[in-house]
């Protein structure tokens, strides 16, 4: 596609789309997604996306309690126009990468094939389609690992999504890949660190993403007062910043060219 060819990613932190001229006359594109189905993130962060009328998109591991036992509170979240995307159900990781001793062998990517992959990335589609009624998503690789037993899984997934977030870390050359896009992952950091990132995506015109786990506890945790401050920030920002699901921008993305 020659858009995609065209697309090159030339920003540090966003991922660039030079071609792409944004709705409503803005300047840039910023999707904020929440990762594992915690329940911070219903507790935490949903008030205050609320509050400003931010629609984010959550990957939701299905086997995690956050999910399981919040059922009725995640379908109001599909309902109130958030976007419930695709985590998997076991979350599945690659043990064989530096700092993964806590994955389990059942669900060690390294032992997985891309077939079984597949087959559980389809079913919680499935379910998730059951449990909001839509027939679209986007997906978010667990750990950010794209391979199973070895081999890419990504081509295998295209026809399945919209588009997938990935963790890749930035390569100046890189052909943009709706199916690889990277993104940004705080941790403890602060309200000012994560207006950078966004300050960043702004100057550049591109497409960024924020990867939140835990807001005010669980892991990965970023301070409600930070994200409040972020939220703030954006919201300042809003007639020039997309705020969106990660879904309506890759889908827009991909069809603007
Ligand atoms: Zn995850």
């Amino acid at each position: 596609m020659a858009v995609m060819s065209a697309m090159l990613v030339s920003a540090s932190c966003a991922q660039a789309t030079e071609t792409i001229e944004w709705p409503d006359g803005k300047k840039a594109a910023i999707a904020l997604t929440y990762d594992d189905a915690l329940d911070t993130h219903l507790d935490a962060a949903l008030p205050q996306l609320d509050a400003h009328g931010f629609k984010a998109t959550f990957y939701l591991t299905l086997e995690n309690e956050g999910f399981l036992n919040r059922t009725e509170e995640w379908r109001a979240v599909a309902e109130n126009g958030h976007e419930l995307g695709n985590h998997t159900l076991f979350h599945p990781c690659q043990s064989s990468l530096p700092g993964r001793d806590w994955v389990q062998p059942e669900a060690d990517l390294d032992a997985y094939s891309v077939a079984r992959m597949v087959r559980e990335i389809a079913l919680t589609n499935q379910l998730l389609t059951l449990f909001d009624g839509r027939s679209s998503r986007t997906f978010a690789y667990p750990c950010g690992d794209s391979t199973a037993g070895g081999e890419s899984y990504v081509d295998a997934i295209r026809p399945l999504f919209d588009g997938a977030r990935g963790v890749a870390s930035y390569s100046p050359d890189a052909t943009y890949d709706f199916y690889q896009v990277s993104t940004y992952g705080p941790e403890d950091v602060s309200g000012d660190m994560l207006i950078d990132y966004a300050e960043g995506v702004l100057e550049e015109g591109g497409f960024g993403s924020f990867t939140f786990h835990g807001i005010g506890g669980e892991y990965l945790t970023v301070s409600p007062e930070a994200h409040a401050e972020l939220l703030d920030w954006l919201d300042a920002h809003r007639d020039e910043i997309w705020i969106a699901t990660f879904q309506d921008i890759v889908t827009y993305t991909k069809d603007a060219g």
